[in-house]
């Protein structure tokens, strides 16, 4: 690895913990955890200088870089930083997959598009296995249906 000249500054605020900075990051600096209910993202203390992968692939702008000269003046802390996000169950099979950020970002880009149920009935609300059985439980219906007639 490179000198390290810079640090990272996720701010917990915007992070919606979707993981996209860990999958963007070709040094694997940040790192993630999932147990049970809590997903963890660790972003290091320092990196080298001429990357910003993470912050290009992330999709609230939540990670920035301070310098040496500017740590000093700034009250972004200095050290290595793990944010933690609970994880939302999946209505039907009670499987936690996603956080409740991702979900209610996803959830407000839809509906500024379509209209939305204001609670349950929701696909968004099962994760991706349940989704997907329920679309082709869903398909499987309308097959029958139409044979029907
Ligand atoms: S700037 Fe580049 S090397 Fe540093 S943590 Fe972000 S993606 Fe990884
Ligand atoms: S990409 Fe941005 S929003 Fe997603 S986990 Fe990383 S810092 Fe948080």
């Amino acid at each position: 690895m490179k000198e390290s000249t810079r640090t990272l500054a996720p701010e917990e605020e915007k992070c919606i913990g979707c993981r996209a900075c860990t999958s963007a990051c070709p040094e694997k600096l940040i790192t993630f955890s999932e147990e049970e209910k809590l997903r963890s993202i660790s972003f290091p203390a320092n990196c080298s200088s001429d990357c910003e992968l993470c912050a290009l692939a992330c999709p609230e702008k939540a990670i920035s870089f301070i310098f040496p000269d500017e740590g000093e003046k700034s009250r972004v802390s200095l050290e290595s930083q793990t944010l933690n996000f609970e994880l939302v169950p999946c209505q039907k099979c009670g499987t936690a997959f996603a956080t409740r950020r991702e979900l209610e970002k996803v959830r407000t880009a839809i509906s500024e598009k379509i209209p939305l149920p204001s609670t349950g009935g929701f696909w968004m609300e099962l994760c991706p296995g349940c989704r997907q059985a329920a679309f082709r439980e869903k398909q499987a219906k309308t097959i029958i249906q139409a044979r029907k007639f």
